[in-house]
């Protein structure tokens, strides 16, 4: 698990400025390359938006946890879950080891990892307030009516209409025929909401598939979003629903940073590297091409102090509309990708906790609230943390239900105001109706009585005076087109390197995935530098092989100026919508087109 230590040019030192994901990530991989590592990290606590923190006290003074906003693991994240399996847990276990059952049936011992604390979902609510809600399960289908059952309750079901359920699967088939420069082009400069011709279609499918569960879970508006990144990701997140070799959705087994985060703070200290918490950059100096230096404030016991700092190579790793205020005209001159950093939209995403006086697990996995003008999503944390006991000292709260509100402009239905609007006491009352007006359908399943306490993400403030709400940690959102301006890891400033959500990868999304991919890519621009070839592994997303002549034709197509042959050769087409009706007529019908059979 651990890796050897790489020789470097001795002496190399790396400033990390950022403790998020991003961070914490390149600190991993350059630590364990044997280079001298400090990060700087502005919040007392690192893991920046994935972090947990101490909520409310319990009726004996103890802080009950809190998330910024869940986490959820889809099962095409490589990066991530990569650093979490190097990521020893060393505390656990009398000797840090678990016991493990390998192939015939021979049992040997393995130290544990963080990566051992996720755990799947089983189940996935659908709530709507009119109509019938649904309970998807999230494991992979094994017979013929359970198949019928999740392509039913994914594309389908009494609130699509049927031609526009087999529309809508026609789209994702022309997404898996496309080819790579017609994702790049065409469909980053497309909205979702066009690409599935959403305006043109049902209330159901509107809200069912043009919205989906990708805009709750991820916060991404499908009018403004771009074809290429909901329409990879989303490909992605099915697969995990029907492919065993993945998990649809898995989740941490307690709070992020009793189980993650803490940990690997842990081992990046065992592996030498210096971390400051309360250290916030201020200023990034460059003088030729280079940067000079770090200017920072660094608050400790107590004191206020003003320093600057050196180093031979530094990561940018704070996020895009902090990144975007400390890079000054001259370092944009020397590093002219970071000159579209305002241009990259970011939007508000944030959590609040709900604790109960009793569990009330709802659904194993997550909810997704479709008729809640806030985008809700939910997860109800008690069943999922295996040590929940130990969060409650007084034993007066059994259930915690976190859940994230990623639509800050629509009103809300008891105040009439967008979330945006309101104060914190209307906040957390209107996210509350609102998940009563979905859960107590058939039952009453939220009662008042249940409340004992709520947590509204410190990142959000209230200035009375002015009256209005800030939210200091904002999420990015990949609106149409923005691609271009999210720049590589790689900056034309020899010992500058950014990671974070915003850089330029292959996962394209606002996410802790994003987040590590980038932060190996930072590692390997450095590398390069060094000419150290001990480069970080990079994944890229898996294809189904079936399409992939498909998508040479597509390719074809492509340099051509055609469109897809979906649309240039129905014939050909045809045959690849058929694969629904079995290999067999597909492949028939495949046949009879690339023969030019009728
Ligand atoms: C509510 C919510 C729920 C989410 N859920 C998921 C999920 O389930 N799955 C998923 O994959 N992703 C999720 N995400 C997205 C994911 O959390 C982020 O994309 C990812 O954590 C970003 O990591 P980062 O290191 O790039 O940036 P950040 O997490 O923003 O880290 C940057 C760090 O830099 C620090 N910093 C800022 N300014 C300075 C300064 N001047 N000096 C020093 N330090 C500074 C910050 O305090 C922070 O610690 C969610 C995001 C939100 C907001």
């Amino acid at each position: 698990m651990t890796r050897p230590r790489a020789r470097t040019r001795a002496g190399a030192r790396v400033t990390i400025l950022g403790g998020g994901v991003a961070g914490l990530s390149a600190a991993h991989e350059l630590a364990e390359r044997g280079y001298e590592v400090t990060v700087y990290e502005r919040n007392e606590r690192f893991g920046g938006k994935a972090r947990s923190f101490p909520g409310p006290a319990d009726s004996d003074g103890h802080p009950l946890p809190a998330e910024h906003g869940f986490r959820f693991f889809p099962g095409f994240y490589r990066h991530v879950t990569d650093t979490m399996a190097r990521t020893p847990v060393s505390s656990e276990g009398s000797d840090g080891s678990r016991s493990e059952t390998g192939a015939g049936a021979e049992t040997r011992t393995r130290a544990k990892t963080v990566a051992d604390h996720l755990v799947s979902t089983e189940q996935m609510l659908q709530a709507v307030t009119d109509g019938d809600s649904r309970i998807m399960t999230t494991d992979r289908p094994r017979t013929l009516a359970e198949w019928r059952d999740r392509l039913g309750s994914l594309f389908a079901g009494p609130h699509v209409p049927p031609d526009e359920s087999a529309f809508f699967v026609d789209r994702l088939l022309t997404l898996l025929t496309s080819c790579e420069a017609r994702w790049d082009e065409e469909y980053e400069r497309t909205p979702w909401w066009e690409f599935v011709n959403a305006g043109a279609m049902s209330e159901g499918y509107q809200k069912f598939l043009a919205y989906g569960v990708t805009q709750s879970l991820v916060a991404m508006r499908p009018e403004v979003s771009s074809t290429r990144t909901i329409g990879r990701i989303y490909l992605q997140m099915i697969r995990g629903l029907f492919d065993d070799r993945v998990h649809a959705d898995r989740l941490l087994d307690g709070p992020t940073n009793d189980v993650w985060i803490d940990p690997w703070i842990d081992y990046l200290r065992e592996l030498g590297v210096t971390l400051h918490a309360n250290a916030t950059v201020t200023g990034l100096e460059c003088e030729g091409g280079h940067v000079t230096g770090v200017t920072l404030v660094h608050e400790r016991d107590g004191r206020t102090n003003e320093k600057r700092v050196e180093s031979d190579y530094y990561v940018l790793a704070v996020p895009v509309d902090v990144a975007r205020r400390l890079v000054t005209p001259t370092l944009e001159a020397a590093a002219p990708a970071l000159a579209d950093l305002d241009r990259i939209e970011t939007a508000w995403m944030n959590g609040l906790q709900f604790y109960l006086v009793e569990d009330v697990p709802t659904v194993r996995g997550h909810g997704v609230y479709y008729d809640s003008p806030w985008a809700l999503t939910s997860i109800s944390q008690r069943q999922f943390w295996s040590a929940f006991d130990r969060y409650d000292g007084g034993g007066d709260v059994e259930g915690i239900l976190s859940v994230i509100v990623s639509e800050w402009d629509e009103p809300g239905i008891v105040y009439g105001k967008p979330a945006r609007e309101c104060t914190e006491a209307e906040l957390v009352t209107e996210v509350w109706e609102q998940l009563k007006r979905h859960l107590n359908r058939e039952k009453t399943v939220l009662t008042d009585d249940l409340l004992v306490d709520t947590f509204v993400d410190p990142a959000l403030t209230y200035d009375g005076e002015a009256e209005t709400l800030t939210n200091d940690e904002p999420l990015l959102i990949n609106t149409v087109g923005t691609r271009q301006y999210r720049p590589p890891a790689d900056t034309a400033v020899p010992n500058l390197v950014l990671a974070g959500d915003y850089v330029r990868t292959e996962t394209d999304l606002a996410s802790m995935e994003a987040a590590n991919e980038a932060a190996r890519r930072a590692v390997n621009a450095i590398l390069d530098r060094e000419g150290d070839g001990d480069r970080c592994e990079l994944w890229s997303f898996d294809q189904p092989r079936l399409f992939e002549p498909a998508r040479r034709h597509d390719e074809l197509n492509w340099r051509l100026g055609l469109p897809h042959p979906g649309a240039a050769s129905p014939v050909l087409w045809k045959g690849y919508r058929r694969l629904s009706d079995g290999p067999r007529a597909g492949l028939a019908a495949l046949t009879r087109g690339f023969s030019g059979r009728k």
